[in-house]
């Protein structure tokens, strides 16, 4: 099976490092797509988000980093993967979350999407929330890996 999981990573957090390798003990290759979002304007550049995420995974063999603009649909099937990975928090990601999958459904019935619950312990986390912390200088380093941390710091 080989699986991408699409997101903005605008940082990564622990949040997504857990989804992350739980989905690699799933799948045999995962592929983190970093969204290229022209409307959004990110904190990181594509290439810092690259390099997060590059460093924070690189303990898992299966685990590639790419990036992509358009359709995440599109950049699963030119990827050859036949599943999409996205992770659940709340009862809020669930409406949105559900729509996206059907939607990608009916655009390419041979792609799945497969979610991940949040371990409790990351249930309240995003990228935003984290950037916010970090702006008024509080701790994060329950958030996010120490390099995130010092990317944030930076910024
Ligand atoms: P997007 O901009 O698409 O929301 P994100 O980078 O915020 O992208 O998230 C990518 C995926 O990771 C989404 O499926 C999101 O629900 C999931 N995710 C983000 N934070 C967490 C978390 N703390 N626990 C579980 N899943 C998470």
């Amino acid at each position: 099976m080989k699986a991408i999981y699409p997101g903005s990573f605008d940082p990564v957090t622990y949040g997504h490092l857990d989804i992350i390798e739980r989905a690699a003990k799933v799948v045999d290759e995962l592929i983190i797509g970093v969204l290229v979002n022209n409307a959004k304007s990110p904190l990181f550049t594509r290439e810092e988000r690259v390099h997060l995420l590059e460093e924070t995974t690189k303990h898992l063999p299966n685990v590639k980093v790419k990036t992509f603009e358009g359709l995440t649909i599109d950049f699963a099937k030119n990827n050859g993967a036949n599943l999409i990975i996205r992770g659940l928090r709340a009862v809020t990601d669930f409406e949105t979350e559900m729509q996206i999958a059907q939607t990608n459904h009916s655009l390419n019935a041979d792609i799945d999407t497969m979610f991940f619950t949040t371990s409790l312990e990351y249930a309240f986390l995003s990228s935003t929330i984290v950037k916010e912390v970090a702006a008024y200088g509080s701790d994060i380093s329950k958030m996010v890996p120490p390099i995130v941390a010092e990317a944030l710091a930076d910024k």
